[in-house]
C-alpha cells in the first residue's frame, strides 16, 4: 500500500476528535496512558495494559462508510485501499458528479420559499399587524 496516499486518506477523513482510550470498529482497544492528561484510575490502567494496545498519543478516529476507527487500527486499511482505488480510477466521473449535484441543489435552494420565523418580542412592521395583533 502506498504510505503517502494513505496518509492522505487518514487526514481526509479524520474527525477531529481525541480520547484517552476507545474501541475501533473491529473490536480492538486502544488507550494512551498519559496520566497527567487524562484521569485514569489505577485498576482501569491495570486493565487496559492487559487488554488495551498502548499509544504514545491521544487516540484519534477516521470515520468512513458509516463507521467509526481507530487511526492506529489497521483494520481498515484493505477497504481504505479498495476505496482510493475507486476514487483513482473514477476521479473524473466523481468530480462532474459533485459539480452536478452542487448545481442541482443550488438551483433547487434557489427555488425554495424563504420562510420567517418570528420569535416572542420581534417587531413586524406596520402592515403585518391586524388591528395591533401580529398574525
Ligand atoms: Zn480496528
Amino acid at each position: 500500500m502506498n504510505t503517502k496516499s494513505l496518509a492522505t486518506f487518514k487526514k481526509a477523513f479524520r474527525t477531529n476528535i481525541s480520547s484517552a482510550r476507545a474501541e475501533c470498529n473491529c473490536g480492538a482497544e486502544f488507550h494512551h496512558p498519559d496520566r497527567m492528561k487524562w484521569d485514569f484510575e489505577d485498576e482501569e490502567i491495570q486493565f487496559l495494559q492487559n487488554h488495551s494496545t498502548e499509544l504514545d498519543a491521544p487516540v484519534t478516529y477516521l470515520e468512513f462508510d458509516n463507521r467509526e476507527y481507530v487511526t492506529e487500527c489497521d483494520c481498515w486499511h484493505k477497504k481504505a485501499e479498495r476505496l482510493m482505488n475507486f476514487l483513482e480510477a473514477y476521479n473524473v466521473g466523481i468530480a462532474k458528479y459533485l459539480n452536478d449535484e452542487r448545481a442541482r441543489r443550488m438551483h433547487e435552494a434557489a427555488q425554495m420559499q424563504i420562510i420567517n420565523i418570528l420569535r416572542q418580542g420581534d417587531l413586524l412592521p406596520q402592515e403585518d399587524y391586524d388591528d395591533g395583533v401580529p398574525f
